[in-house]
């Protein structure tokens, strides 16, 4: 039986059908097109900590993504199909019905994505490769430097890109194609390793994206007091809520800079527009760092090549994932975390803070314990950010360990968000409750909550100016 001649698009961070170089490239070849997403065993299994290297948040956004580019690739007459488990035994079969004439992926960093793609091309030897940039806001080729010449600090970079790089207009959406190949989709395998009792925090996919998008951006105009709100960590339109989108590539970079640009022009621009630009920057500089320095970004010393001491301490580990440390800031984040795959900027810059320097335990741990969680995992933004809290990765200059306890005063001057996720501290005053330990035995019981009983002590002491304050108490 003679085989099809297809050009095959595999897609890792790119769930999308705009602005999408490798459907671009396939269909100025004029075979059909199949896609396909392969979801390696190690992704199902846990990791060597025991968490899930996915976990159930994650795998849920990832299948209504697919679910929504499956959608819209039909409509483009384009075929879809999804791989999970032995990818070489998914490829192979793929083999079996296709000649791949033409295979195109993302010019992958990371090394278990490029071990995938490794097998897909062991599957099919005769294909050609085309590789494209990845999804940053400035296309590679534009950047000021070569990658090696990055700046390890971040303004530094940013200096020299906001004066010398332009950024690229989005590709246009192709054009319906001629054949659409028959194959299943496969989602429903994907589907069966859904937790049926977790609905999710967001929806995943490019529709949802554009949606979420309008409603931010143009409906309630949210995105004018970006840059006063983003340190905000329970009210949802405190922050944009982009991540999961950007990093499953439900949107581009470059399409959102192009639609904040829009929006300037037609609504209004402010410093808070462009400071989403500004975070975006950040976005780009984690990428092209992880680019430049490969396997390092997952070293302990990092890529300042500086071992930090640590212990190991089962225990401190277990209060910091539970949210049991006795800091309230900490607890109410990572009680969120669990609770919904999400945490604010402010929370995770604390809690990672807080588990190196205050916990002294390898940060490596805590990354892939985000990597599980987080709905928005993003290989080079969770080691790079986690590394430059640590100390170990770009701009070592400060030490940066925060006051967990400063912290949440100042960015949660009600105590809302924190009786949010720590009910049990709803009855203490709120000018009180990010010192709980301070509490006398008669407060305890006036406001009927028992340090050590219905709250964690703290799990360990930290001498920093704060936690000898003692706020004045208005009866
Ligand atoms: P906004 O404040 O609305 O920012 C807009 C966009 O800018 C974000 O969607 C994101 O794409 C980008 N951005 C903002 N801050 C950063 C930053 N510090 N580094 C890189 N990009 C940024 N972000 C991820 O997307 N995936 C991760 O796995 C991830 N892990 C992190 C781990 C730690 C320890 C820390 C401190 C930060 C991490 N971040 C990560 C960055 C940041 O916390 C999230 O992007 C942000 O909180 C997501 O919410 P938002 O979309 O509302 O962000």
């Amino acid at each position: 039986m003679d085989k099809t001649a297809i050009s095959l698009v595999w897609i890792t961070h790119d769930q999308r059908v705009q602005d999408h170089q490798g459907l671009t490239e396939a269909a100025a070849i004029g075979l059909p097109i199949l896609v396909v997403y392969g979801l390696a065993q190690r992704e199902l299994n846990p990791t060597t900590f025991g968490w899930l290297k996915t976990g159930p948040f994650r795998l849920r956004f990832l299948y209504d993504s697919l679910t929504d580019l499956h959608a819209s690739l039909q409509s483009l007459h384009v075929a879809f199909h999804y791989g999970e488990g032995d990818l070489q035994e998914a490829f192979n079969l793929l083999a079996s019905q296709y000649e791949v004439r033409h295979l195109f992926s993302e010019q992958l960093v990371g090394e278990e994505e490029k071990e995938d793609f490794l097998t897909l091309t062991t599957a099919f030897p005769q294909a050609k490769i085309h590789h494209y940039s990845l999804d940053t806001m400035i296309h590679p080729d534009d950047l000021p430097f070569s990658l090696s010449h990055l700046p390890m600090v971040f303004t530094d970079a940013k200096r020299l890109i906001e004066s010398k790089s332009k950024i690229r207009a989005p590709l246009p959406t192709i054009a319906r194609q001629q054949i659409l190949l028959s194959i299943p989709s496969n989602l429903d395998k994907l589907h069966a390793h859904l937790d049926s009792s977790i609905g999710p925090f967001l929806k995943g996919g490019e529709q949802a994206a554009h949606h979420h998008i309008d409603a931010y951006m143009y409906k309630d105009k949210h995105i004018l007091h970006y840059k006063v709100t983003r340190n905000g960590m329970l009210t949802f339109s405190d922050s944009t809520h982009l991540s999961a989108y950007l990093a499953h590539g439900n949107l581009s970079a470059r399409m959102l800079y192009q639609m904040i640009k829009r929006f300037e022009q037609q609504v209004q621009a402010n410093e808070s527009t462009y400071w989403v630009i500004y975070e975006l920057l950040w976005r780009d500089y984690f990428h092209f760092l992880h680019q430049k320095v490969g396997k390092r970004l997952f070293l302990l010393e990092g890529i300042q090549g500086r071992k930090p001491t640590y212990s190991k301490n089962e225990r401190y580990q277990d209060a910091w994932i539970k949210g049991n440390t006795g800091y309230p800031l900490v607890d109410a984040n990572m009680r969120q975390l669990n609770q919904t795959g999400f945490m604010s900027n402010r929370g995770r810059q604390n809690v990672a803070s807080f588990f190196h320097h205050y916990l002294n335990l390898d940060w490596r741990i805590g990354a892939s314990y985000f990597e599980s969680l987080l709905i928005d995992y993003d290989v080079a933004s969770n080691y790079g950010n986690w590394q430059y809290l640590s100390g170990v990765g770009v701009d070592p200059r400060e030490d940066r360990m925060f006051n967990v306890t400063l912290q949440g005063k100042n960015y949660d001057k009600d105590g809302s968000y924190l009786t949010h996720f720590l009910k049990e501290l709803s009855t203490i005053p709120s000018h009180l409750r990010y010192t709980p330990w301070l509490l006398t035995d008669q407060e305890q019981a006036r406001f009927q909550v028992m340090i050590g009983k219905d709250y964690p002590h703290r799990i360990v002491t930290k001498n920093l100016a704060i936690d000898q304050e003692r706020p004045s108490f208005n009866r």
